[in-house]
């Protein structure tokens, strides 16, 4: 009896332990989301202030989905105190409300961006009565520039789907697909596929892309190897995954369509998206953050690298809104840890940074609506 109460001691003991031990290992992890301690760091190079011309032959637009200061700051933290964006010297605010709300989604903020008009929460590249607005992307194609698109979500997705597609809804994907054929984009790079092959009105859109002279690659690695020519590069059935399954996709994407892009002597036009950053903080996840926002540093490393060179190169680095509502509350800059809250699981109305590099940046200085931002990129870029 005495034994076998013993057993029954240990047993409860036991499997008290073990039960503890989950609950533990649960919050922690929960903890974990919420702090991220430094992997790798990587140096940063300081570039040119120099330019050859007043007026930018070509922009190079970086949007970061839902990065506001502290998804910038958690970054700069992150890699113990340096970003490749802090060569960019002139820096203003964007007020970022949309037609029909003081908090804006990525849809209205793209539109806002991608055609300066204030338009409805949900729509893509059309105004307030839904009737088409023409993107600075369609502009700059009708005055011979090249113009590109990449992003780390689906091609599709509101972001860049708001720099060439005109739909009343954001989630009409496969309308949105269909409209990347009316138009003459030369590279476009990012997740999406299914909205172009596994459609509901069978159209096969990558067919369609091939006659009119596109190379279709599916692989990154052969992404890469395009040096001209029309590219449509699908590197996710939907959308890419996180950083940890898909890698350098978005600075090595930005570095390719930068390269075919350049080949046009009349200059380019090129939106690159860290879509990601948005969904950490949708999340409440300072790792999926700070993860994204040091992608994005390096797609912004890509851009400065070939305009520092090319010394005729303008790049805007933005966000549409800011995500999440991300408050800073602890880390260290030595080691590269940062921890951090977050009141809401959605957008939120605070103004967003903007970051300017090269011929033109200094237009981009002070606060102002985000519909002037695609004013002033016009102005520069297409009004000779
Ligand atoms: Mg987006
Ligand atoms: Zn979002």
């Amino acid at each position: 009896m005495l034994q076998k109460l013993k057993f029954l001691t240990v047993f409860l003991i036991l499997g008290f332990t073990v039960y503890a031990q989950d609950q533990y290992l649960t919050a922690r992890s929960e903890d974990l989301e919420k702090t991220y301690t430094s992997q790798k760091t990587y140096k940063v190079k300081e570039f040119t202030q120099k330019f050859k011309v007043d007026k930018p032959k070509n922009i190079i637009f970086l949007i970061g989905d839902g990065m506001g200061v502290s998804q910038v700051f958690a970054g700069l933290t992150a890699n113990k105190g340096r970003l490749y964006l802090e060569n960019c010297k002139y820096i203003g605010f964007s007020k970022t409300s949309s037609g029909d709300n003081y908090i804006t989604d990525s849809a209205a903020g793209g539109t806002a961006l991608s055609a300066g008009v204030k338009t409805y929460n949900g729509a893509i590249g059309v105004d307030m009565n839904k009737n088409p607005v023409k993107t600075i992307l369609e502009e700059a194609s009708e005055k011979g520039l090249a113009t590109g698109l990449v992003s780390s979500s689906a091609i599709t997705h509101a972001t860049p789907a708001s720099f060439i597609s005109h739909q009343e809804s954001r989630s009409s994907y496969e309308d949105i697909a269909a409209d990347f054929l009316k138009t003459d984009i030369d590279v476009f790079i990012g997740g999406g596929l299914d909205h172009f092959n596994k459609r509901k009105d069978g159209r096969n859109l990558v067919e369609e892309l091939k006659t009119k002279g596109y190379q279709i690659e599916t692989d990154m690695q052969k992404i890469k190897k395009v040096k001209k020519g029309k590219l449509a590069g699908f590197t996710a059935q939907v959308h890419n995954p996180r950083m940890n399954e898909r890698g350098d996709m978005l600075p090595d994407a930005a570095e390719t369509a930068i390269n075919i892009l350049s080949n046009n002597d009349k200059g380019f036009f090129l939106m690159v998206e860290g879509s990601q950053i948005d969904w950490g903080g949708h999340a409440a996840s300072t790792i999926y953050i700070v993860e994204d926002m040091l992608d994005f540093d390096q797609v912004i490393g890509q851009a400065l690298k070939f305009a520092a060179k090319d010394k005729e190169t303008l790049v805007i680095v933005t966000a549409d809104h800011e995500t999440g509502g991300m408050a800073i509350t602890g880390g260290s800059m030595e080691n590269g840890i940062v921890q951090a809250a977050f009141p809401t699981g959605e957008h939120t109305a605070v103004m967003v940074p903007v970051f300017s590099y090269g011929p033109g940046a200094k237009e981009f200085i002070g606060i102002m609506e985000n519909t002037e931002i695609h004013a002033k990129m016009k102005k520069l870029l297409l009004e000779k």
